[in-house]
């Protein structure tokens, strides 16, 4: 870490605003944010802990005073980060100077505090400062979810969270990657990444390039989780599209770096329902792909929910979304029955089904995943498992492998579990199960 003479400040930032009346203010927000978590402003170039430069791209001249800048502040200080309008091309500014620890575009005052943070972490006063690096959670100490992006830019038909929420504004890869880092040194043992739609991930910013701890990311659904599945904990994937980058994340899985996990919220099968749903990946392919990525990844689970009575659900429609889950033998699977949003598109659809109708479809559809879960879960028998510990009652322990998401998944229950706490991990092995929880002895605990 570095040094600090400032009783009470996490460090001293030289900043330097070159450009026009908009970097200026981004430079003023900059120096406020910094002001407020009490890093101290008014050291010279060479004596600061950090040298922030913002940069300006807008003539030949203006680009040639920014990197001269950045320059003289590399060989008078050495720790430097770049923003502004010269951090749009990031890879050319690594090229000439791959000592710049972090680089981010203009206007974005989050990434630039992100890169502060991580190069000079701020000071925590138990006095003043009540809130923990990793911020306030609701969940047990041991997992978390990770929101990696707000909004969605799809327009599904049943669905009003568009309009609700906006359209699609992702985090910068930083940002996120560094509230995981925080949530990792504060014991959380397993992430949830979560989102509306987490394959869109980027699209909003460009997959905007940035500097994360010296190496050149992007913010994209497959650098996001390969930097995540470097933090040595379980990752999770939810609310994932079958986009065809998702190809690239089931060798990751197979390597054991993010969990082989996908919730995958297909909704539905025959293609006219989906056009109706207007959904945003067609399910033409999914069932090849769901093969394909057996084949590299034998252990993947998948995990979906789907619609009943969709308005116009024919009978062979219907018929039609029992044979896929029938040929796809997804691991676990959630079934709503359709209901009217104020506002959604799906309400002025022609031909809606009776509600006896969307309920009896329901429990046909729960009743075929319910065989398959069960004849899965079967095959689990007698394998060894390391469980996540969510729950201790006396000797039991209750918690969950790879294939289980908290809340909405099945169990894993072990008896005389005793010595186990609530956040272990544990091996097990298991020895029988119902349609959705499994039962299992304890081999090792920490
Ligand atoms: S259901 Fe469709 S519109 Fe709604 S959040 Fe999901 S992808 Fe976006």
């Amino acid at each position: 870490m570095t040094s600090n003479s400032n009783q009470g400040s996490p460090g001293k930032i030289a900043l330097i605003s070159l450009g026009c009346s908009k970097a200026l203010v981004d430079s003023e927000r900059i120096l406020t944010q910094l002001r407020s978590e009490g890093y101290a402003l008014d050291a010279p170039v060479a004596d600061a802990n950090l040298v922030l430069i913002n940069t300006c791209g807008f003539i030949k001249e203006a680009i040639e005073e920014s990197l001269d800048s950045i320059e003289d502040a590399l060989s008078e200080n050495g720790k430097v980060i770049v923003t502004g309008c010269l951090g749009t091309d990031s890879k050319r500014l690594l090229d000439k100077f791959p000592e710049i620890m972090a680089i981010t575009g203009p206007h974005d005052v989050n990434a630039v505090m992100s890169a502060v943070h991580a190069a000079l972490p701020p000071a925590h006063d138990p006095h003043f400062d009540l809130l923990p690096p990793q911020g306030i959670k609701l969940t047990p100490s041991h997992y978390a979810y990770l929101k990696i992006s707000e909004g969605c830019n799809h327009r599904c038909s049943f669905c009003i969270i568009p309009s609700i929420r906006g359209d699609l504004i992702s985090r910068p890869i930083t940002q996120v990657l560094s509230e995981a880092e925080n949530l990792v040194k504060a014991g959380v043992k397993e992430l949830l990444v979560i989102s509306q739609d987490t394959s869109a991930y980027g699209v909003d910013i460009k997959y905007r390039p940035d500097i994360w701890k010296s190496k050149a990311v992007k913010s994209n659904m497959v650098d996001l989780v390969k930097h995540l599945g470097e933090m040595g904990i379980w990752v999770r994937l939810h609310y994932v599209y079958p986009y065809p980058h998702v190809d690239k994340i089931i060798p990751l899985m197979a390597e054991g770096k993010v969990l082989p996990y996908l919730d995958i919220p297909f909704q539905h099968a025959n293609p006219r329902i989906l056009k109706l749903m207007k959904r945003p990946a067609n399910s033409e392919n999914v069932l090849q792909r769901i093969k394909q990525w057996r084949e590299i990844c034998p252990e993947l689970k998948i995990r979906s929910t789907f619609i009943a009575g969709f308005p116009g659900e024919t009978d062979q429609e219907f018929e039609d979304l029992l044979a896929f889950l029938e040929e796809a033998q997804l691991d676990r699977v959630g079934c709503f029955t359709y209901s009217d949003v104020a506002g959604a598109k799906a309400n002025e659809l022609p031909n809606p089904v009776p509600m006896e109708v969307r309920l009896e479809r329901q429990q046909i559809l729960m009743e075929t995943q319910a065989e398959i879960s069960a004849l899965k879960l079967d095959n689990m028998i007698d394998t060894k498992q390391t469980v996540l510990v969510d729950e201790v009652q006396g000797d039991q322990a209750i918690g969950r492998s790879y294939g289980e998401s908290p809340e909405v998944d099945g169990v894993i229950v072990v008896e005389n579990a005793t010595g186990v706490n609530v956040g272990d991990f544990i091996e097990v092995e298991i020895e029988s199960n119902d349609e959705h929880d499994m039962y299992a002895k304890l081999i090792s605990c920490p």
